[in-house]
């Protein structure tokens, strides 16, 4: 059978909790929607660092940052580094490309290394109007970021050799921070509130110091890049928080909505060129992110809405649709189930496996029953200030372990902080509002998940804090 084509869609910070086919309760994403109609949705797949400069590291690797250098935002990904997917893509007789987002640095081995053809935007790229480096050569593009990057990934298609199969990586900046939206968009919500979360109002009680210590609330830390207007000047305590959530809230969504849009182009492209159902289809995001759960915006805690990543993969040849698995995936499986489909070996360095059986509606035996996270970039380089932790997530469980020190990585910030442990009883407490660890009940779950910890730390070459 002729490999397949990949089709790797990738949006910044957009949570599974703002699209349709996981039952979103503040948007509509009809195109999303199609590749769960199609093919499956990934319930459980996590990013194993919430955070974008290493998720997209591992996500090209298949490693954990200590193994493949990228543990913070200030870390760059050397383009001499082996494994990497494109590569081993490339050598095999792929075309590849990417084009959006790259966020791993420039110049010097920095660049994006391995592939084809790549056009990507400096750093964090700008919403409107954005530079963007092609193959090593600025250029200004008017327009809107999420439209131009489908624009030019369209252009990359059409002039392809088609006698070779192609992995394309279409990474968009949106919906990640400061939030602008398109003009198409910029009015869309103005007729209604969106609906609050419920954890909107946290007080951080019963958790570890770590959540009062972050510095991401709605309610305080949104700047005035993020609000584009002040809050009107009457408003204040809870009635001032439930104003910047709406604001915040709809810049974002209407952010999504353009990328909600690129992807229904880009499906329709494959249709159109008849190589739909020979492609796979993939559409996630970097990590997830907080939408007013907790109080918060941004991501890096290891808590539900920032650790899951949307996972949507159509592909008819081999997955059903409408489909959906239960099973843990993390991003350090993304690469290893590519080589997979491509019908190539998977490299050993690679700390993943392939999920092309879970795809196919299989039971693989032996399939990771918890995964292992880490976020290094302690008090986030004096902002955001969420301590560095690990831990272990299980179907039901979570342990986590604040051991809250930069370690002296570049990114961090000095002062160590306090050091503690969190459990939460996931099937009991699924908002992660009680921490555990120290309820007598749950001691043998505590003993259980920390040598779990333990043997995971051991299984990736990770070194212990504790
Ligand atoms: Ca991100």
């Amino acid at each position: 059978m002729d490999r397949p084509n990949i089709l790797f869609i990738m949006s910044d910070d957009h949570a599974a909790h703002a699209i349709g086919a996981y039952g979103s309760q503040i948007n509509q994403t009809p195109n999303i929607d199609r590749l769960a109609k199609e093919g499956m949705r990934l319930n459980n797949c996590f990013c194993t660092n919430s955070i974008c400069t290493p998720s997209r590291a591992t996500i090209l690797t298949g490693q954990y940052g200590h193994l493949n250098g990228v543990h913070t935002l200030v870390d760059k990904l050397d383009g001499r580094h082996d494994p990497q997917i494109q590569k081993l893509l490339g050598n095999a007789g792929y075309q590849t490309a990417i084009v959006g987002k790259w966020h791993l640095g420039h110049g010097d081995n920095n660049d994006p290394s391995g592939f084809d053809y790549w056009n990507v935007l400096p750093g964090q790229g700008d919403y409107h109007n954005p530079e963007m480096i092609e193959m090593g050569t600025s250029k200004r593009h008017e327009g809107y970021v999420t439209e131009i990057i489908t624009e030019l990934s369209m252009d990359w298609l059409q002039q392809r050799d088609t006698s070779k199969p192609f992995m394309l990586m279409c990474h968009h900046k949106a919906p990640h921070r400061p939030w602008e939206p398109s003009k198409r968009y910029e009015r869309l919500f103005d007729e209604s509130d969106i609906p609050e979360p419920s954890t909107l109002y946290d007080d951080y009680s019963n958790r570890a110091t770590a959540a009062s210590a972050a510095e991401m609330r709605v309610s305080r830390d949104l700047n005035s890049t993020d609000l584009k207007q002040e809050p009107p000047k009457h408003l204040e305590g809870d009635y001032l928080t439930a104003w910047l959530y709406q604001r915040y809230i709809k810049d974002y969504l209407r952010c999504v909505q353009s990328v909600d849009d690129s992807v229904g182009r880009l499906i329709d492209y494959l249709d159109n060129e008849n190589i739909l159902d020979n492609t796979i289809v993939i559409y996630t995001s970097d990590q997830g992110f907080f939408l007013g759960d907790h109080g918060w915006y941004d991501k890096r805690f290891i808590y539900e809405e920032s650790l899951r990543m949307p996972f949507l993969i159509r592909y008819p040849r081999e997955i059903e649709a409408g489909s959906e698995s239960d099973k843990i995936v993390i991003n350090n499986d993304f690469a290893p189930t590519i080589l997979d489909y491509a019908q190539l070996s998977i490299a050993s360095e690679m700390q993943g496996v392939s999920a092309r059986d879970v795809f196919a509606g299989g039971d693989p035996n032996g399939w990771r029953d918890s995964l292992y996270y880490r976020y290094w970039m302690h008090r986030g380089n004096n902002n955001h200030n969420v301590y560095a932790h690990y831990g272990v997530r299980t179907q039901s469980k979570k342990l986590i372990y604040y051991y809250a020190d930069g370690l002296g990585l570049a990114g961090t910030g000095d002062a160590v902080a306090h050091k503690e442990w969190e459990l939460f009883d996931l099937d009991q407490d699924p908002q992660e509002l009680v921490n555990v660890y120290s309820n007598e009940e749950y001691g043998q779950t505590v003993k259980e998940l920390t040598e779990e910890l333990e043997r995971l730390q051991v299984e990736y070459r990770d070194k212990p804090e504790h």
